[in-house]
């Protein structure tokens, strides 16, 4: 009995000591309010300042501002991992000023989101990248994090609070299908996350992401197909592409699978191809996941041929 209020005993000093410790967070989330203030009085400057001096421009007498705005909104989803081995350590990390680097949300193993900025306000997740024309992704997007060492599948809870918050950022932000994207699709040259094991045909089914007709890819997919037209088809593709003399003949080949060169098609996905065989590397990462390089089989290109013109 003596034994069982002792350990009453115990517990109960445990949660006084737990409950007087507090968030071990107060410090950095009092630094985040101040820096929440700041930007306020950023925004209530009136008028606001011009954004050039020169001669150029010739500004009313009198400043008006409109009765009519509100907040810009995100318009992008970039999904990351975050290549650490616990939610502790990249809380730590995004709450260091040192590092420069931030996302909206964190989601552990365990399912939990933490999010750690306000969806209006831009987070530092997306480095130096572009999809599209869009050179700022920073600005357009919301970043979601997703502890994860790097090789690990995700658990099926962390996906699970993934799709739950996916579907709050669509509706809330009305983001377009198309915009939910990986770090590696807007960075190809700088990362590869999230990691191949990441469950893109999932989203793409529960309307975030977009995917290509499986039925298109059937023909050539398996070596293993043992439909006699396909299997002469893609050994004169073979023949062709391996004469690596003659260039022009490689791309007439590509082109008989490809409507277009693979430079365009991936341009017309969003892929920045000014190092093409990066480009293809994450476009594999995203859409074909069983194999990750820069070449493009057969198969490969009639997954592209089907994708880009989802995105025209
Ligand atoms: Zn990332």
């Amino acid at each position: 009995m003596k034994n069982i209020y002792s350990k009453i005993l115990v517990l109960a000093i445990g949660s006084l000591m737990v409950s007087c410790a507090g968030n071990p967070y107060a410090p950095t989330n009092r630094a985040h309010k101040k820096q929440t203030n700041a930007l306020s009085k950023e925004l209530k400057v009136l008028p606001p300042p011009a954004p050039g001096t020169s001669a150029m421009f010739k500004y009313a007498d009198n400043w008006v501002g409109t009765t009519n705005f509100n907040l810009r909104r995100p318009n992008l989803v970039v999904i990351h991992h975050t290549a650490q081995d616990s939610v502790g350590q990249t809380l730590k990390t995004f709450t260091l000023e040192r590092t420069q680097v931030s996302s909206h949300y964190v989601i552990g193993k365990n399912g939990e989101i933490y999010h750690m900025l306000n969806d209006l306000y831009r987070a530092w997740h997306g480095g130096s990248g572009q999809w599209g024309s869009n050179t700022d992704i920073n600005s357009a997007s919301i970043g979601i994090e997703l502890d994860n060492n790097g090789f690990d599948e995700f658990s099926p809870v962390q996906i699970a609070s993934l799709l739950e918050l996916l579907e709050d950022l669509k509706t809330k932000y009305k983001i377009p299908a198309a915009n939910f994207i990986g770090h590696s699709d807007i960075a190809p040259t700088r990362k590869n996350d999230p990691n191949r094991t990441f469950p893109w045909k999932l989203l793409a089914k529960k309307g975030y992401g977009l995917w290509y007709d499986e039925s298109i890819t059937a023909i050539v997919k398996p070596l293993e197909d043992s439909s006699f037209s396909s299997q002469v088809a893609t050994t004169e593709l073979h023949t062709i592409l391996n004469d690596s003399a003659n260039v022009t003949t490689i791309e007439v080949a590509k082109e008989a699978i490809l409507d277009v060169s693979p430079a365009v098609a991936l341009k017309i996905i969003g892929y920045d191809v000014t190092d093409l065989p990066a480009a293809i590397k994450a476009f594999k990462l995203h859409f074909i996941q069983t194999e990750v390089d820069s070449t493009l089989t057969d198969y490969d290109l009639k997954v592209l041929n089907n994708l880009y013109k989802k995105y025209l």
